[in-house]
């Protein structure tokens, strides 16, 4: 049978087969998929093929196969620095949400939170939220920003998980897919799930208040079917939207709009810093690429603004 996984507490995962019923399925001697390393062969999102236990009455598994992941977003592992922990695969959509204050969310974590989505071939949306409590100056500011999003390329939408304001258009972009949701603690995402499903309670609260507490939980992600055509991948106790490790020279190829300019540039291998003929310098003479974007260009790429970057890239 096939199935995805929507749930792994480590040793059983929680599959939903293709006619919609539910297995717990273990998985039997090791695992290795190529090119990956990581402390758990098997990850929420993970479409898989499994036989069923004949002995046992009730439904449970053996996992034979997992398909091709068209993505996969990984953590560090705690125990094995060199070894990564897959948190979840096959993500359609990651939705940042991003307020203007309480909490400030800057353009330097907008775009490395678009790099990361790139790099792991994730699409993104950037969701300006609480859109309800801004005053003139500061709807313009978030108009600036994202004209500056759009024009890359990014869906951008002004929502409050308040009044309900634009979460339909949210829910749109959702259909079919599966979704997950990421952004600074306060920027509303709990209440924005609610918005667009009152009954699913996601955990990422009770963690908190668990880690709060000094307790010290293991915590997997978990995925959520809604009661339309999506599903949510809720992350607990998992800050941030995971990390990747990428060389130097592969940064600049995950700003859509250097990239586009790259093959212009004089040399092949331009870091768009101080080479002569660069196109990207070029286009920032000309107010054709933003201030801000270059910026945390520059920053990532000197890897002194992000502790999820290698320290070394710089030499
Ligand atoms: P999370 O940490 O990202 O899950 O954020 P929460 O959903 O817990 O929201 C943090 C605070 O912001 C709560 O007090 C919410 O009521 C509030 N909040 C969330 N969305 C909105 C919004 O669109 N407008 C307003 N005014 N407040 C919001
Ligand atoms: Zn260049």
């Amino acid at each position: 049978m096939t199935g995805t996984v929507y749930k792994s507490t480590g040793s059983w995962y929680t599959v939903k087969a293709e006619d919609g019923r539910w297995f717990e399925c273990r998985i039997k001697g090791k695992f290795r998929i190529k090119g990956i390393k990581s402390t758990n062969p098997v990850a929420v999102g993970d479409v898989v093929d499994f036989d069923l236990d004949t002995k046992s009455d009730v439904e449970t598994g053996v996992i034979t196969n997992i398909h091709p992941r068209e993505n996969y977003i990984v953590r560090k592992s705690v125990n094995l620095s060199k070894q990564t922990h897959i948190i979840a695969s096959n993500v359609d959509t990651v939705f940042l949400l991003v307020t203007l204050n309480n909490p400030p969310t800057f353009t330097a974590f907008i775009d490395r939170f678009l790099v990361t989505a790139e790099a792991y071939h994730i699409k993104a949306v950037l969701l300006f939220n609480k859109i309800d409590t801004y005053n003139e100056e500061e709807i313009l500011e978030i108009r600036y920003l994202a004209a500056i999003y759009r024009e890359i390329g990014y869906e951008c939408v002004g929502i409050s998980a308040i009044t309900g304001k634009n979460v339909d258009t949210v829910k749109e972009m959702m259909e079919g897919k599966t979704c997950m949701f990421t952004g600074h603690s306060g920027v509303g995402k709990s209440t924005l799930v609610n918005a667009i499903e009152p009954t699913l309670d996601l955990k990422t609260k009770q963690i908190s208040v668990q880690h709060s507490q000094g307790q010290h939980t293991t915590t997997f992600a978990e995925m959520f079917d809604l009661g339309f055509d999506a599903r949510i991948i809720d992350t607990p106790g998992i800050k941030g939207f995971g990390i990747v490790d990428m060389e130097r020279e592969e940064i600049g190829d995950y700003f859509p709009e250097f990239f586009a300019l790259k093959s212009e540039c004089k040399f092949n291998n331009c870091l768009h810093l101080e080479e002569p003929k660069c196109a990207v310098k070029a286009a920032l003479d000309n107010d054709e690429i933003p201030w801000s974007r270059y910026k945390s260009y520059t920053q990532m790429l000197a890897g002194d603004d992000d502790q999820h970057y290698r320290k070394d890239i710089y030499p």
